[in-house]
């Protein structure tokens, strides 16, 4: 086992990575730019170093400064958290070159997945249902037009490179098809310096469910069952849980079933999500995420796992400490993704913490950097906290939210707990009975006026 583990990341993650390697008794460092120096993180592990200055390029995403900061710490291990380095493919072989571990998948892996169409090709021929479109990238527009006629519209076309939502444009039908490969080519190339794009039937109404596997890098995986992220803005998460409310143990079984044994024919490695949209009872995988989610505590809390544990146990060469049929779902869990934003034009809101108070009691889990005084620095990420909470069963677990809630205090800067607020009085949210679309439809009809 590591004796330290240097955490290359910042906020909630840093501080949930820190916490697993004191539970196993390893040495945390923290690293930080000039703009975290008051970080929580940076207080809590056992050692911190700088890094650089603010931007992300010259700090958290800077592999001298990462690799040095490990040298001088005696650091074995780089956590990645997600984010930043975390699929970067070249950062895992610079960190294998010094003799260091990254504790995540190989970079074969993350280069195998990170390409959305070498990712598609590996799982199809896994036996993982795809949602059907071009095989592989689409040069013209002639290709797209004849590619979009045989697979029957709408179709959306997708950037190879993609991420976090970028470079994807919908065809209703034949009119829209040259201005959406047109724009979604643009987007990629200025995004991702890379224009390929592909296209896909574009589904109407579907879920967002993924499934949450493990590996050891022997052979051997396991799934924990899926996550439910169907509420979504602009295509990034807003609510996730799990299990998923339309999901069968049945459905559950066959998916998840497939998505381990896809992974354990590779010999992955570590965490990793397999994301599928679900429609008529039918998955069909998007993509998968070859690092740790940042939903990922609503899987831990009905597993009762700890997956960073994990994460550092197999990437010591030990194996995982559960098997399959280990696993069994206990309640449902919530988790609401908590942003400096002004709702509902979502606008950063960076600033001074005036007050915080965190909620407790049972079945409630925050995982967050703040504390009053603190303030948000404006080059990152806005997500402050995420509040995750474990009940019995699902009505209990969204009362428990509602009464989480309902304790919280964050002044000082603007942020979307008000948005959960709305959310939990609605019927629909309340029956889980939504689908991708649903909540910009209903943030559109309640912003309105
Ligand atoms: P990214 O890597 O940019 O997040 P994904 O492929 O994971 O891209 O897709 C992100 C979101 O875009 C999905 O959760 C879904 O809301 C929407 N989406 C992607 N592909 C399709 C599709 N074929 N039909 C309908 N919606 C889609």
């Amino acid at each position: 086992m590591f004796d330290k583990i240097l955490i290359a990341n910042r906020g909630e993650i840093a501080l949930r990575v820190i916490r697993a390697c004191r539970e196993m008794g390893i040495a945390s460092v923290a690293v930080h730019s000039t703009a975290d120096a008051d970080a929580m993180h940076v207080r809590m592990a056992d050692e911190a170093i700088c890094i650089g200055p603010p931007p992300s390029a010259s700090s958290y995403l800077s592999h001298p400064a990462i690799i040095s900061a490990c040298e001088i710490t005696g650091a074995q291990a780089i956590h990645p958290g997600y984010g930043f380095l975390s699929e970067n493919a070249n950062f895992v072989q610079i960190v294998e070159d010094h003799g260091l571990t990254f504790i995540g998948p190989t970079a074969e892996h993350i280069r195998m997945m990170g390409d959305k169409i070498t990712a598609k090709d590996t799982m199809k021929a896994l036996g993982v249902p795809c949602v059907p479109g071009s095989d592989g990238g689409v040069p013209t527009l002639e290709d797209a037009r004849r590619i979009a006629a045989e697979i029957g519209y709408p179709v959306i076309i997708k950037a190879t490179a993609g991420g976090g939502g970028r470079g994807m444009k919908v065809a209703m039908d034949a009119s829209e098809i040259e201005s959406a490969f047109q724009t979604a080519r643009a987007e990629s190339k200025a995004a991702f310096g890379n224009d390929e794009v592909y296209i896909e039937k574009y589904l109407t109404t579907p879920r967002h469910i993924e499934i949450q596997v493990f590996g050891d890098g022997k052979g051997h995986a396991v799934h924990l069952g899926e996550r439910d992220c169907s509420l979504q803005r602009r295509h990034q998460k807003v609510l996730e849980e799990a299990p998923g409310p339309v999901i069968t143990p049945a459905l559950r079984d066959r998916i998840g079933k497939v998505c381990a044994d896809a992974v354990a024919r590779i010999g992955y490695i570590g965490a990793g999500t397999i994301e599928f949209l679900f429609e008529n009872d039918e998955f069909y995988f998007i993509e998968m995420n070859t690092r740790l989610q940042v939903e990922h505590p609503v899987t831990e809390a009905i597993f009762g796992v700890d997956l960073v544990r994990e994460q550092i146990r197999v990437a010591a060469g030990l194996p995982m400490s559960f098997a399959q049929e280990d696993l069994r779902i206990n309640g449902h869990a919530i988790e609401v993704r908590i942003n400096a934003e002004k709702v509902p034009t979502f606008s950063p809101c960076p600033g001074k913490i005036t007050q915080y108070h965190a909620p407790g009691g049972l079945g409630v889990r925050m995982d967050s950097a703040l504390y009053d005084g603190y303030r948000i620095p404006p080059y990152y990420d806005s997500l402050i906290a995420k509040l995750i909470v474990h009940g019995r069963d699902r009505p209990e677990a969204l009362a428990r939210l509602a009464r989480a809630l309902s304790e919280l205090i964050v002044d000082g800067v603007d942020t979307t707990i008000p948005l959960f607020h709305g959310l939990l009085a609605e019927p629909a949210v309340q029956r889980g009975d939504y689908n991708i679309h649903w909540l910009e439809h209903w943030l559109a009809q309640h912003f309105e006026s």
